[in-house]
C-alpha cells in the first residue's frame, strides 16, 4: 500500500478503500515516541492494520535526553521483533537507589536499595530511531501539519484536515480512516478540541537536564570524581531527593551519563 501526502492519486487510493477492505485504516497525530510505538504495535500482523503517522516536523531530530525503559517498553519492543535492536542502544541497570540529602551538611542517607531493578537506559533519539526503522517504508510523513478532523459516515471514519507544515504549500488535504490516534504531545491540539476544559497547570517545577558525554579524556577525569561519589554507576539508576528538589543520575551506552535536576 503506498500512504505518500504529496501525491494526491495515492491519497485518494489510501482514504477511498476505507470501508471495503476488511484492514483498518489508522491515521496517527505526531511521530515521536508515543506515535511511532503506537504506529508499530499496530502493524503487526494480528491487528490488521493500515498506519499513517502524520508528522509536522520535517524529518526525524535528534532530540531529548537519556530514557528509562522498564520492563513493560522493553517487553513491547521485543515482542515488536526489535531485541537485538534493543539491545544495542542501551544498557542493563540492575539497581535502583534512593538517599535523602541533607543540603545543610551535604550527607547522604539510604532510603531504598532495589538489587532486582529490572530497567535500560538509553538515548531517547536511538529509541525513536529504532521505531522509525521498524515501520514500514512510507508509514510516517513528515512536513504534515494536522490542521482539523471530524467524524463522518455517522461516526464510523474520520477524516483529518492536513497541510504541509512548511514551505509554500498551503493547500489543505483530506486523510480518511477508520481511527484516529492523537500522540500530538503535551500541547495536543486534538486535545484541546476534545476536551475543552482540560488546561495544563504549571506545578511549580523546573527541571534541568542533560547528557554528559565523557568519552574524551579531559572529560573522564570529572566523570571519574562523579563515580566516587556515585560508585554503582553503569548498573544503577540514581535518585537524590533534597527538600523541594530530587536529582536522577543514570549511565548510557557510549561513555555518557544522563543527568536531571528537578526543583520547586
Ligand atoms: C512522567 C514522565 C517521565 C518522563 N521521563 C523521561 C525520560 O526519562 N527521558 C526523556 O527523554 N523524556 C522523559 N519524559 C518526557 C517524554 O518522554 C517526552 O515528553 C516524550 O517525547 C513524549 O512523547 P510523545 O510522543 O507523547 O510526545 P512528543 O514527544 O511531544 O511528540 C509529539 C509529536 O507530535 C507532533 N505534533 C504535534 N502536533 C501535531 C499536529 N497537529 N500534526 C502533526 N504532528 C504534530 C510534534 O511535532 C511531535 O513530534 C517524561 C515525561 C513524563 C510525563
Amino acid at each position: 500500500m503506498e500512504q505518500k501526502l504529496g501525491d494526491d492519486d495515492r491519497e485518494e487510493e489510501w482514504s477511498s478503500s476505507s470501508s471495503s477492505s476488511s484492514r483498518r485504516k489508522v491515521i496517527v497525530v505526531g511521530g515521536s515516541i508515543a506515535g511511532l510505538s503506537c504506529a508499530k504495535a499496530l502493524v503487526q500482523p494480528q491487528c490488521q492494520c493500515d498506519v499513517l503517522v502524520l508528522e509536522r516536523a520535517s524529518a526525524l531530530t535528534a532530540a531529548g535526553a537519556g530514557l528509562g525503559l522498564d520492563i513493560h517498553a522493553c517487553r513491547a519492543l521485543q515482542e515488536w521483533g526489535l531485541a537485538s535492536a534493543l539491545a544495542a542502544i542501551s544498557m542493563p541497570l540492575t539497581v535502583e537507589q534512593n538517599r535523602a540529602i541533607d543540603p545543610q551538611s551535604k550527607s547522604a542517607r539510604l532510603l531504598a536499595r532495589d538489587e532486582e531493578f529490572n530497567n535500560r537506559s538509553a538515548y531517547w533519539s536511538d529509541v525513536h530511531r529504532i521505531l522509525f526503522e521498524a515501520l514500514p517504508q512510507g508509514t510516517v510523513e513528515f512536513g504534515q501539519e494536522v490542521v482539523g478532523f471530524e467524524e463522518i459516515d455517522e461516526g464510523r471514519r474520520i477524516r483529518a484536515k492536513v497541510k504541509p507544515s512548511s514551505g509554500d504549500g498551503n493547500e489543505i488535504k483530506e486523510v480518511v480512516g477508520d481511527l484516529f490516534i492523537a500522540a500530538d504531545g503535551i500541547n495536543s491540539s486534538t486535545r484541546q478540541r476534545l476536551v475543552p476544559s482540560d488546561k495544563r497547570q504549571y506545578c511549580g517545577y523546573c527541571a534541568w537536564r542533560g547528557v554528559f558525554d565523557y568519552s574524551e579524556q579531559a572529560a573522564e577525569e570529572i566523570a571519574a570524581a562523579v563515580r566516587k561519589a556515585y560508585a554503582d554507576l553503569g548498573k544503577c539508576l540514581y535518585f537524590d531527593l533534597a527538600p523541594g528538589s530530587h536529582a536522577v543520575l543514570y549511565e548510557l551506552p557510549g561513555k555518557r551519563l544522563n543527568w536531571l535536576w528537578e526543583t520547586r
